[in-house]
């Protein structure tokens, strides 16, 4: 696949990286036009937050990885951006939690659900679940094409992870009983306001950190997790992440 030459001392080296993963993703077919232009509001928080894990976040990563290990029934959702992305930290996670992996676009077409499963395949997902082959259920009080869910992954399970999450999907997602976890770099978006713990950080990031935390809490008794999530407050974690992000700009501003 095509790969521009950035050099590794340009300041933006890393943002620019990420920006031909996602480029790829498009000429693959697995990313649309509008997720090159929501990956750009993205970009501004990370640009806001510092670019880095805040420890804001890596709060809400201990959190979501003790939810998530405490599931019966946990389902990792993708669309075209996370695939592009980071199909390897996907994988990587269902593997340590034990989770579903389950395709679900906005912008559906059969060919973009084919290009996301085989990326996730080649990438060492034994089953990926999504609607094509029949089967699905739908989320109630949902319009798009969101709405439609696996009904042996998303509809039944008792926690999902939603890396890049519309707002009403999530807000649906939680009317249904289901813990949602997020990962969303915007503090101030529907999605992370509904979901039950938002890790706001660059989904670049927060999967690979998820991936070692959870190695470490696997480790843990049930109790200690539990204790984890119920001290877990996403109210005043999502308030944190914007006081980084006001802090920030008066640091700059001088
Ligand atoms: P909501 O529907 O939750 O109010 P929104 O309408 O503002 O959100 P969408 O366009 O639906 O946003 O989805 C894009 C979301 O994904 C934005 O909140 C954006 O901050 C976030 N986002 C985009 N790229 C990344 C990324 N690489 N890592 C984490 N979050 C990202
Ligand atoms: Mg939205």
């Amino acid at each position: 696949m095509h790969r521009t030459n950035i050099p590794s001392s340009h300041p933006r080296a890393k943002s620019l990286y990420i920006r031909e993963l996602l480029v790829n993703g498009f000429k693959n077919g697995m990313v649309v036009q509008e997720g090159l232009i929501a990956h750009g509001r993205g970009e501004t928080f990370d640009y806001l937050l510092g670019e880095g894990t805040t420890e804001t976040a890596y709060t809400a990563i201990k959190a979501a990885c003790s939810l998530l290990l405490l599931a019966d029934h946990p389902v990792i959702s993708v669309n075209g951006n996370v695939a592009a992305l980071c199909s390897k930290d996907v994988v990587e996670l269902s593997h340590l939690i034990d989770a579903d992996i389950e395709v679900n676009l906005f912008y559906w077409t059969e060919e973009r659900e084919i290009a996301i499963e085989k990326e996730l395949k080649k990438m060492g997902a034994k089953k990926v679940l999504g609607t094509r082959s029949g089967g699905s259920a739908r989320i109630p009080g949902l319009q798009s094409e969101r709405r439609i869910v696996d009904q042996d992954g998303i509809y039944k399970a008792d926690t999902v992870l939603v890396p890049l999450e519309d707002g009403d999907r999530t807000e649906a997602l939680v009317k249904m009983n289901k813990k949602v976890i997020a990962i969303d770099l915007n503090p101030l978006s529907r999605t992370s306001k509904a979901a039950t713990v938002t890790v706001i950080d660059n989904v670049i990031r927060a999967l690979p950190t998820m991936a070692i935390e959870a190695k470490q809490l696997k480790q843990k008794k049930g109790q200690i997790l539990k204790k984890i999530v119920n001290e877990f407050d996403n109210t005043k974690n999502l308030s944190e992440s914007l006081e980084i992000i006001r802090c920030g700009m008066n640091a700059r501003q001088r």
